[in-house]
């Protein structure tokens, strides 16, 4: 692996260090102002719950500090009884925008990750609204990389808890599709270089338990592991 200098916002440079796999640490690939979050989004997800499919994207915030890379762990909170997994698609936002239209969204994209929209089941039931449940530290594990040349319209994205394949879906069973996304969000407040849209998950979300390792594999992307550990 490389070091580069810059930031992928700007210019790149590769800066001719190199270090092998072992002597790094991943970190979080992009550092967001904001994740705008998608509800009930691939038509999978509304069946198994017995949902109507949404008129317009259902929107909702995770805070930056719930953001983790892909080696560090998922913090099980005393608070929650019931903490899923939600394997994502995550675009990462490349420049600043706001009110653009779906056919433009591609430019103001810098790429793509896995994304984990880890959730406290029980809390979002009982508050009526979701800022605990989604928005614990830990919550929003983003990674390994962003993959900026990769068109997103049909990917397989599984989600394995201890190696058993749990979620099995394609973006290509989006309700609302990646460019009416980013358009309809930047309608409401501007997109930062940075931000993330984790654009909902498909079938099968389950809970998980302190020592399991879940895994979020997206096609052309690469997978984002993370082991579940209980607080300190
Ligand atoms: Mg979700």
């Amino acid at each position: 692996m490389r070091q580069l200098a810059g930031n992928p916002f700007g210019k790149l440079k590769i800066a001719g260090i190199q270090f092998a796999a072992d002597e790094i640490k991943l970190l979080a690939p992009c550092r967001p102002s904001k994740i705008v979050a998608i509800g009930l989004n691939y038509h999978s997800h509304a069946a198994e719950l017995g949902y109507d499919l949404p008129r317009t994207p259902l929107i909702f915030l995770k805070p930056p500090s719930a953001v983790i890379g892909p080696v560090d762990c998922i913090v099980y909170p005393p608070l929650s009884a019931q903490v899923d997994f939600e394997g994502e698609l995550g675009v990462v936002i490349g420049k600043k925008v706001r009110c653009i239209a779906p056919k433009d969204a591609a430019g103001c994209i810098l790429g793509y990750t896995c994304f984990n929209d880890v959730t406290a089941r029980d809390l979002q039931k009982e508050d009526g609204q979701w800022a605990r449940a989604k928005g614990f530290d830990t919550f929003a594990a983003v990674g390994p990389i962003i993959e900026t040349e990769l068109d997103a319209g049909a990917l397989k994205i599984e989600t394995r808890l201890n190696g058993v394949v749990r979620q099995s879906g394609n973006t290509a069973d989006l309700i609302f599709k990646v460019p009416e996304l980013v358009s309809a969000v930047s309608q409401v407040m501007t997109l930062f270089p940075g931000d993330i849209i984790a654009t909902g998950t498909p079938g099968g979300i389950g809970a998980m338990q302190p020592g399991d390792v879940v895994q979020v594999t997206i096609e052309g992307i690469g997978t984002l592991e993370n082991t579940v550990r209980l607080a300190d």
